[in-house]
């Protein structure tokens, strides 16, 4: 299956049509690859990172990631040797320490990005002084910005609650390549009103990461249509296709569940297989 989710789409949704011929791309192609759950590997412009990807248990109900492909995450083999590593937040079927840890001691110029939870986890990392420097781990307050620069990549950490009641820090990230941008959530429970701090619904996103949760129930889908602008939508945190009983079967399956999203939303790319990837004009 090979994705015709064109850039060019996002030049319409701006309105800077170009006026013959083919519309000047913004940036170079990225080819995104799943590795489970919320994780995913993102190369553009000869940059790549690890999002929401190096963990290890998971949780039940939602994909693990099979021993080789963590075994060479963690070594930080190619195509894993990224640049930056970022965690939204420290749940277990987003982040592990030790996973986390093994592969910045196995990728040295590598920096994670990540919240104060996944910091003080980090700590019992039994290399951690060769890590140390390179976390930022700093968490903004809802509505600021904090912004990390490496390697050619531009992040903009953002402060997007995994619920209100819930003792849990949870970043979004607003990633930038080259003029290319990706927008992340992780498990965001926040509504419009936290978007729109962010002014996410007038800055223009190439792929926007977001949970299945907003694409599915009607009280949700408004906050992603009014709240977010992307010319491209990956859903995560789906269920693993197979599953049996699964949190798709409300949605009529999986199989249904995710073809609505896809009548429902523009250019949605659903990933099920691990390690499948799609490259993005
Ligand atoms: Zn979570």
């Amino acid at each position: 299956m090979f994705v015709l989710a064109l850039w060019s789409v996002a030049t319409l949704v701006t309105g800077s049509v170009a006026t013959a011929g083919a519309p000047e791309p913004a940036g170079p192609p990225a080819t995104v690859t799943y590795i489970g759950n919320e994780g995913f590997l993102v190369e553009c412009g000869g940059r790549k990172f690890l999002i929401d990807a190096l963990y290890r248990a998971g949780v039940v109900g939602y994909a693990v990631i099979s021993y080789e492909t963590r075994q060479k995450m963690e070594a930080a083999e190619p195509p894993f040797d990224v640049d930056i590593v970022l965690a939204t937040h420290y749940h277990d079927d987003h982040f592990n320490a030790d996973a986390v840890g093994t592969h910045l001691a196995n990728n040295p110029e590598a920096r994670f990005i990540g919240t104060s939870q996944c910091a003080e986890a980090l700590k019992d990392f039994e290399r951690y002084d060769e890590i140390k420097s390179r976390l930022h781990t700093s968490v903004p307050t809802e509505g600021d910005i904090i912004t990390v620069d490496h390697a050619g990549i531009r992040v903009d950490v953002m402060n997007i609650h995994h619920g209100r009641t819930r003792n849990v820090q949870n970043l979004g990230y607003l990633v930038r390549i080259d003029g290319r941008s990706f927008l992340h959530i992780g498990d965001s429970q926040a509504d419009a009103d936290v978007f729109k701090l962010y002014k996410l619904e007038s800055t223009d996103i190439d792929i926007a990461f977001i949970p299945y949760w907003y694409l599915a129930y009607a009280k949700q889908k408004t906050k992603v249509r009014n709240g977010i602008r992307a010319a491209n939508i990956i859903p995560m945190h789906i269920p693993p296709k197979d599953l049996r009983p699964s949190f798709m079967d409300d949605l009529g399956g999986w199989q249904f569940g995710t073809d609505q999203m896809k009548r429902e939303f523009k250019n949605v790319t659903i990933y099920a297989d691990e390690l499948e990837k799609h490259r993005f004009e």
